[in-house]
Order: C-alpha cells, then sequence, then structure tokens
C-alpha cells in the first residue's frame, strides 16, 4: 500500500457542474460559477466582497498592488512562509522585513512587529500556519496605531476561525488558494477577500486588466476602457465549476480534515508524553480546519531518518518551507543564518504527515504505527 503526501479528490458534483459550465455555453471567467462561488464565500465566512483568482498568488500581489507598495517600502511578514508571500510585494519594489515566529503555532509573533516599524512601512502580512489563527487582536492593534493595512495569507485557512470570525474576514485584506494542496480544491485557483469596501471598486478594476469591465457588465457604464494598471487574475469558469462542488461540502471536507488530524493527534499522544516529540498546539481561541498534520522531532537528522524510515515502508512525509530570511534572495536582502532563531529551529525539525480528504482511518493508523515503530 502506497501512501502519498497529498491526492487530489472529486467530493460530489464536480464534474456535473464542469459540463453545466460547458453546456451553458461560458467557459471564460465571470460567468455563474464564479458568481455562486464568490457570493457562497462572502455569505459563508461574512466578508464584504470576494473576488475568484487564477491562484493565492495571484489575490497576493493584487493585495500589493491594493496596498499601494511603491519601491522603497516595507512589509513586516514571517520568514516561515510560501515564497508568494514576499513575492508578491516584491515585484513592487517592496523590502521585505521578516519576524520570528511563535513557538507555539509557528505564526508571526506579534511582539516581534512594533520594533520592526519605520515610516517606510505600508502593511503587516500575517500567515494563518496550517489554519491557525494569528494573533489577529494583537497584530490589528498594531496596525490600526500605525495606519498600516493588514493582509492575511489564508492561503490554509479557509473555513477556519479566530475567535469566530472566519479566516480571510478580519484583515483590510485576505487571501485564499484552492491549490491542489488545499483543503477545497481546483487544481490552480484562488481568492481575495476584502474586508474594507473602499478597496471594492479598485480591485474590480486591477482583476481585469485595469479596465472598468465588471461596471460594464452590471450595466453601470455604456462601454469598458482601460482606468488603472491591472493584470489576467481571474480564473476559467471550468475551475470555478470544481471549486463550486467543494465548497458546497466544506464542512464534510472541514470534518473529515479534523478527524484526521484527532486521529494523528490521539495515535501519538504517548510519543509526546514519554517527550519524545512534540504535536501541533491549536490556542483554545482558534478553531482551525485541520489543514495539516505535523510533529516537531529532536533535530534534523532525526527527521531525515524519519523520511527514510517512513519511505521505505511507501509513505511520503514531508519538510515544509525552508525559512525565506536565509535563501539566495533573503540574504540579498541582507538577512544571514541567526537572525531569526525560533524560525530557523523550528524548520528544520518539522514534519508533515500525509493528510488529504481520501486518507482512511486503517492507512492513517499505518502511519502511526511506522512512527511508533521508527522511535521503538
Ligand atoms: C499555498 C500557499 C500559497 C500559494 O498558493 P497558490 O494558490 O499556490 O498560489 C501562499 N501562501 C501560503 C502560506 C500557502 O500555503
Amino acid at each position: 500500500m502506497k501512501i502519498p503526501f497529498n491526492r487530489p479528490f472529486i467530493v460530489g458534483r464536480e464534474l456535473e457542474y464542469i459540463r453545466e459550465a460547458v453546456e451553458g455555453g461560458q467557459l471564460a471567467g465571470d460567468g455563474r460559477f464564479t458568481q455562486r462561488c464568490q457570493a457562497w464565500m462572502e455569505e459563508r465566512f461574512d466578508i464584504d466582497k470576494v473576488l475568484l483568482t487564477t491562484s493565492c498568488t495571484m489575490a497576493l500581489e493584487m493585495s500589493a498592488i491594493l496596498c499601494d507598495i511603491q519601491p522603497g517600502d516595507e512589509v513586516i511578514l514571517p520568514a516561515y512562509t510560501f515564497v508568494t508571500t514576499a513575492n508578491a510585494f516584491v515585484l513592487l519594489g517592496a523590502h521585505p522585513v521578516f519576524v520570528d515566529i511563535d513557538p507555539t503555532t509557528l505564526n508571526m509573533d506579534p511582539s516581534a512587529i512594533e520594533a520592526r516599524i519605520t515610516d517606510r512601512t505600508k502593511a503587516i502580512v500575517p500567515v494563518h500556519y496550517a489554519g491557525v489563527g494569528c494573533d489577529m487582536d494583537a497584530i490589528g492593534a498594531i496596525a490600526k496605531k500605525h495606519k498600516l493595512r493588514v493582509v492575511e495569507d489564508a492561503a490554509q485557512g479557509v473555513n477556519a476561525r479566530y475567535r469566530d470570525r472566519y479566516l480571510g474576514s478580519i484583515g483590510d485584506l485576505g487571501c485564499f488558494s484552492f491549490h491542489e494542496t488545499k483543503n477545497f480544491i481546483a487544481g490552480e485557483g484562488g481568492a481575495i477577500t476584502i474586508n474594507d469596501p473602499g478597496l471594492v471598486e479598485r480591485a474590480e478594476i486591477i482583476r481585469e486588466k485595469g479596465t472598468d469591465r465588471s461596471k460594464f457588465f452590471r450595466g453601470e457604464v455604456d462601454r469598458y476602457t482601460w482606468v488603472d494598471i491591472g493584470s489576467s487574475f481571474l480564473p476559467s469558469e471550468l475551475v470555478a465549476a470544481y471549486l463550486f462542488a467543494q465548497l458546497e461540502e466544506a464542512d464534510r471536507i472541514t470534518e473529515k480534515r479534523l478527524a484526521i488530524f484527532d486521529r494523528y493527534s490521539a495515535g501519538f499522544q504517548s510519543l509526546q508524553d514519554a517527550g519524545t516529540l512534540r504535536l501541533p498546539i491549536i490556542p483554545e481561541h482558534c478553531q482551525h480546519n485541520g489543514h495539516m498534520f505535523y510533529l516537531i522531532l529532536d533535530s534534523q537528522e532525526q527527521r531525515v531518518d524519519l523520511i527514510a524510515h517512513l519511505k521505505s515502508r511507501d509513505m511520503l512525509a514531508v519538510f515544509h518551507y525552508i525559512p525565506l530570511h536565509t535563501s539566495p534572495m533573503g540574504q540579498r536582502f541582507g538577512y544571514r543564518e541567526g537572525d531569526l532563531p525560533v524560525t530557523e529551529d523550528l524548520s528544520k525539525r518539522l514534519l508533515r504527515l500525509p493528510c488529504y480528504f481520501e486518507l482512511s482511518p486503517s492507512e492513517q493508523d499505518c502511519v502511526i504505527e511506522a512512527v511508533h515503530d521508527f522511535f521503538r
């Protein structure tokens, strides 16, 4: 039996909806399925405006434009994240200001933010790692005090909550991913969430190549034209059709992932009790979405050995981000090893276990058993 790290899945009416989209006569973006996905998320997550994009990366790039990032501006973010969290802002000439993470959640440490704010700081970009909400109360208070934008990278946080508010509904802007490795999938796909009503009109324009085409379709102008910078950020109806079938089953998908998370937690509790490894910690005020299950091991060497042990049994476990500040690009921005000790330490010892919708309890038990064997 082979257990991959991730496997794309169909949960319900994906193929039916794709057929409906094709037969409906519009495959280009902003058709019926795009509208249905957006309306579903606006209502469910209590967000003013949601616009589908081709990826979370594109939602981040739109966010950077909406934050009006200029060359030399500074953006505060964790280094323990995916490259596009930084690149979206760097593309417009921003300097990424990396702060360390909180060792309990691996989310941006809010107490590290204020010391890094300068008169060039424009935005804070919290990343909700593993679908566990960042300390948004603290981050929001700092942003308000210093008049900074907050852009949530909620790629992993769709349908998760922080103090009963959905991730992506809290900052000025938020970014979701529907990449096949995330909770709700469409192959490649994403969305930008807009909680500041003042940004909605410009967001629609930027997403439609810098034109007022959205207004034209609503009958608000009698022809559309070039009014701003922009690009083609909107996905095809094929993507939206697949995604809508997943959103309709969002609760079932989340329940399944939480059950997988809980089964792993229970299976490894004895190893944590014995001090052998550390399990994820979910703060009481966070309702996570089971996006990821990871183990924090003793050392990088132990991780190499455990990955090999699992691989020999056809199970794929993987490490995660190489901290951005120690990457070649990070070094070009003047960072070096030693700058962010918690990030560097934990990123070397974290191991992600197989976690996907169709992972069965018996497959999961094989993984749990194999990890126990490793430590015996
Ligand atoms: C997956 C991910 C992204 C990128 O998402 P895409 O939809 O693949 O562009 C960005 N940030 C984080 C934290 C992610 O996990």
